[in-house]
C-alpha cells in the first residue's frame, strides 16, 4: 500500500513539474486567435494587425483562426471548449454580451468560461449603401425606405453581430422593416455591397473609412454622438434625427478558463505591448477606433465591463423580444 502511495506521488510531483515547464516554456508552437467573423471583415483586420506584434513579442507566430457561423457564437463555443493552456485565444466584440439574451441555448457562458486577457478598443460604425443606390442623402434614405421597405436590403453578420444591432436600431428608430439578410462576417457582406446585391449595411470603421473615402460606397452617418476625426464631414445619425444613436464596438480578449496564471501573464504582456505597436496605434486612429489607456488593458477591467454589458443588453433584448430558439 505504502509503495502505491509513493508511486502516486512520484507521478504527480513528475505531473507538476512537467506542468511547470510547460508553463516556462510558452509558447513553444504557434498560437490560434481564433475570432468569430469571416475574413476581411473589421474583426479579421483587428486581428491580423494585432496578431504580428503579439507573436513578436511571444517569439512564436499567432495564427488567426476564422470560426464562423451564429453570429459568433460557434466561435465562443470552440474557445469555452479548447484545452487552456494559452495556445488558444478569443477575440469578440461586444456580441460577447449580447449573445446570452439572443441565443436561448447558448452552449458557453461568457461569465465563467473564461479567463479575461483586458479589453483592446472602441470601434465607430458606419451606415452606408451600395454606391448607386437612389437616396443622396440621409433624408433622401428616410423617404426611400418607407416608399421602399419590401425591396430594399439591409446586410448583417447575423444576430449577435454589431450590423445586426445597428441595423435593428435603425430599423426601430425609424419605423420600417427592411429585408435582413445573414452573412458569415461584414467581410462578405460588404462584397456584396461592393458588387450591388445587398443595399444596404451597418459596419464598423476599421474596413468602411477607405471605402468612403474612396467613394466606393454612400455613406449616410456615423453611429457616434461626436462626428469622427476620420471622416469629419460625414454628420452623425444623432444629429440628422436619430435622437441617442450610438453603437461602439467594444472587444475583449480572452482565454479558456483555467489558462494558466504564468501563461496568461505572457500573453497580457505581448498583447498590451501590441496595443502600443506604432502601425497598429496608426491604423486604428485613421479609423477613429479608441485604444484603451495601459492600466485599462487588463483582466479584471474587462471581466467588470463584460458583467456590465451583459446586464445592459439583456432587458433590452428582452423587451425588444428578438432572439434564436
Ligand atoms: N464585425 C464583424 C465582422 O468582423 C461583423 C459584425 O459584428 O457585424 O465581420
Amino acid at each position: 500500500m505504502k509503495k502505491i502511495f509513493k508511486s502516486l506521488m512520484l507521478v504527480s510531483t513528475c505531473l507538476l513539474a512537467l506542468g511547470a515547464q510547460a508553463q516556462d516554456n510558452f509558447p513553444d508552437k504557434p498560437i490560434s486567435l481564433v475570432i468569430p467573423f469571416a475574413a476581411g471583415g473589421p474583426t479579421d483586420v483587428v486581428a491580423r494587425l494585432m496578431a504580428i506584434p503579439m507573436g513578436k513579442a511571444l517569439g512564436q507566430t499567432v495564427v488567426v483562426e476564422n470560426t464562423v457561423g451564429a453570429g459568433g457564437t460557434i466561435a465562443g463555443a470552440r474557445v469555452a471548449r479548447a484545452a487552456p493552456n494559452g495556445y488558444t485565444i478569443f477575440l469578440h466584440h461586444m456580441g460577447m454580451s449580447t449573445a446570452p439574451a439572443l441565443y436561448k441555448k447558448l452552449s458557453f457562458n461568457p461569465m465563467t468560461d473564461f479567463e479575461y486577457i483586458g479589453q483592446v478598443l472602441d470601434v465607430p460604425m458606419t451606415l452606408l449603401a451600395r454606391k448607386d443606390f437612389p437616396a443622396a442623402n440621409f433624408q433622401e434614405l428616410l423617404t426611400y425606405v418607407k416608399a421602399n421597405k419590401e425591396k430594399v436590403s439591409l446586410a448583417n453578420a447575423g444576430l449577435g453581430a454589431v450590423s445586426h444591432l445597428c441595423g435593428l436600431l435603425f430599423m426601430s428608430q425609424i419605423g420600417v422593416d427592411l429585408n435582413t439578410i445573414p452573412y458569415k462576417g461584414t467581410g462578405p457582406a460588404m462584397n456584396d455591397l461592393l458588387g450591388g446585391q445587398v443595399d444596404l449595411l451597418c459596419d464598423q470603421t476599421t474596413t468602411t473609412v477607405p471605402l468612403i473615402k474612396e467613394n466606393r460606397v454612400k455613406v449616410y452617418g456615423v453611429t457616434t454622438l461626436k462626428r469622427l476625426s476620420a471622416l469629419p464631414n460625414v454628420p452623425t445619425l444623432d444629429e440628422q434625427g436619430l435622437k441617442g444613436f450610438e453603437v461602439k464596438v467594444w472587444h475583449g480578449l480572452y482565454a479558456p478558463k483555467g489558462t494558466p496564471k504564468p501563461v496568461l501573464d505572457k500573453i497580457t504582456a505581448a498583447y498590451q505591448q501590441a496595443m502600443q505597436d506604432p502601425v497598429v496605434r496608426q491604423r486604428m486612429a485613421d479609423a477613429s477606433s479608441e485604444i484603451p489607456t495601459l492600466d485599462k488593458m487588463n483582466g479584471p477591467n474587462l471581466k467588470a465591463h463584460l458583467e456590465a454589458e451583459i446586464a445592459k443588453w439583456g432587458p433590452v433584448i428582452k423587451k425588444a423580444g428578438i432572439y434564436a430558439d
